[in-house]
């Protein structure tokens, strides 16, 4: 059966920290194939707004094109599909296997900070029984802090709990409902908040995202303007490119879950 994983996030923009841990996750998984799922985050429900989905997506197709394994993915596409689109994880990780079939072993690839807030995602426990996760972990957490932030009817019993805080975030957490793999040692430190920051500034930015995305940054003159807001479209949810209309950086933007 064949290993696949989807790797959501906002994805603005996707970076070498992303593909770095693509690529570890691959090789200790034997993932044949990754989709990464840029986040539809509506205008209304951002902080602060993200980039037009489309430009996420392009700088993801960019970003992968070298790898045969790695994907960009339309399941969060406003629009996709018959239904109004759920814009929850659970819907897409639904969508996702209704797709695949019966035809494979599945994973969801997660940074733990994203992870720690799962708990207060839509339907959280249906989502961890959903797949398996593979968490990547990063120096500084422990296995109780993982443990801790599953929703409360598959968090460990206590004592187990108590264990779980002296050791680092490593291995596998197997219980009732829920697999987490902690995948360690590939978080880099690049992050895309600082991305859109450097670029704001006319920084160079081909080691943090590669040259392709870079260009495509450069070109589109995404995340130069912090002033202008989007203008609000006929659906709501598809926004012009930021190079017609300046768009914000998206700082603090986060999944809606
Ligand atoms: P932002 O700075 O806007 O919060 P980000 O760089 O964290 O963005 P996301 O699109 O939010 O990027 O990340 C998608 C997923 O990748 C999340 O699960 C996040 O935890 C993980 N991730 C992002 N950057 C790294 C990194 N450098 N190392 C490990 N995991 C990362």
């Amino acid at each position: 059966m064949m290993n696949l994983a989807l790797f959501g996030g906002t994805f603005d923009p996707v970076h070498l920290g992303h593909l770095a841990v693509a690529r570890a996750a691959a090789a200790t998984f034997d993932l044949k194939k990754i989709y990464f799922v840029p986040a539809s985050v509506p205008p209304h429900k951002a902080e602060q707004p993200v980039t037009a989905f489309e430009h996420r997506y392009a700088m993801l197709a960019l970003a992968t094109a070298d790898d045969a394994r790695f994907l960009p993915s339309l399941l969060e596409a406003p629009g996709y599909g018959s239904e109004p689109r759920a814009n929850y994880t659970i819907a897409t990780v639904r969508q996702f296997k209704k797709n695949l079939g019966k035809a494979g072993r599945t994973f969801f690839l997660i940074g733990i900070d994203a992870f720690l807030e799962i708990g207060h995602w839509r339907e959280a426990e249906a989502l961890l029984g959903e797949m398996e996760f593979i968490v990547v972990s990063r120096p500084g957490f422990s296995l109780g802090d993982v443990g801790a932030a599953l929703p409360e009817k598959l968090r460990p019993p206590e004592a187990v709990s108590q264990v779980m805080h002296r050791h680092p975030a490593t291995g596998d957490i197997l219980l009732p409902g829920v697999t987490v793999h902690l995948l360690q040692g590939v978080a880099e430190n690049v992050s895309a908040t600082r991305i859109r920051q450097a670029a704001q500034k006319g920084r160079p930015l081909d080691s943090l995202v590669g040259p392709a995305v870079a260009n495509y940054i450069r070109k589109q003159g995404l995340y130069r303007d912090t002033r202008a807001r989007p203008p609000a479209s006929k659906t709501g949810e598809v926004w012009q490119p930021a190079s017609e209309t300046g768009m914000l950086p998206a700082e603090g933007a986060r999944r809606q879950d």
